[in-house]
């Protein structure tokens, strides 16, 4: 049987596609891709000429089907999306899925994810922290959303596209607080890649006050929840009461 790789491609600077991804799409049958348009002229960057098909969003059902087909039959196949990695905010969950329930091999080809090159950039507390990928849209699920996270001590990661960016940084300035440490990249391994840390209070004035940082990709992580001394000491009263009840 053939093997499912998940390949990773770069999130701007095309050097940093790995010398394995550039093998595995030229020896894979067949690159599935998010977007067939979007990833030719990577491969043709690239002077690979394996064959392309789609898997997005909406053909994600009917397109598995085929692929488990031809794995089953010993085609080897790779999945890309448009940009990082696949699945993470993009398609392939379905696919990766049915593989496994078919007992495919499913391996990784590891590369370029924002949100991983965001966290290692940013400052904040990177031993723990919470992936929450696009927030709602609309303002009051936005809204909601931010406030089930107002007490997490993790940090937070989100993706946000340019039109959204300032509403986004103000609804987290209004839940979380003027005071809460937030660092907004930009554009990361591109031409204009920003990275501005700043109290959300100040994040939104510099983002309002200059129009230029509304436009590109954009990861905006925000520090956890500090909590007081007598918030550490209600909890560890609360754990050890738990705690207690376990012990002989
Ligand atoms: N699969 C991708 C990954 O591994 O990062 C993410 C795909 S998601 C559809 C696209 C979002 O990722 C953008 O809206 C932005 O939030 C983030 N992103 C992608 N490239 C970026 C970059 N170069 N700089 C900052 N954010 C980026």
């Amino acid at each position: 049987t053939g093997t499912l790789h998940i390949v990773a491609t770069p999130i701007g600077n095309r050097d940093d596609i790995s010398a394995r991804a550039i093998a595995t799409l030229r020896q894979v049958a067949v690159i599935a891709a998010e977007d067939t348009r979007h990833t030719r002229p990577l491969l043709q960057h690239l002077g690979i000429d394996t064959p392309l098909v789609a898997l997005h969003d909406h053909n994600e059902r009917t397109a598995v089907d085929g692929l488990v087909e031809r794995m089953r039959h010993g085609d080897d196949v790779a999945l890309v999306s448009d940009a990082g990695t696949p699945l993470i905010s993009d398609p392939g969950f379905r696919l990766v899925r049915a593989a496994r329930q078919a007992s495919l091999k499913v391996s990784p080809v590891p590369g370029a994810s924002a949100v991983i090159a965001a966290l290692s950039v940013a400052g904040l507390p990177s031993d723990r922290f919470i992936f929450e990928g696009f927030l709602p849209a609309k303002g009051g699920a936005r809204k909601a959303r931010l406030a089930e996270l107002a007490g997490e001590s993790r940090t937070l990661i989100f993706y946000e596209s340019s039109h959204r960016i300032l509403e986004c940084l103000e609804d987290m300035r209004e839940v979380f607080g003027v005071d809460r440490e937030a660092v907004m990249a930009r554009e990361l391994t591109k031409l204009f890649e920003t990275v501005l840390g700043a109290p959300l209070g100040e994040l939104v004035g510099l983002v309002a006050a200059d129009p230029n940082q509304e436009k590109g990709e954009f990861v905006v992580m925000v520090a956890g929840r500090e909590a007081g001394e007598d918030e550490r000491i209600a909890e560890g009263l609360r754990v050890f009461g738990i705690l207690k009840e376990e012990l002989p």
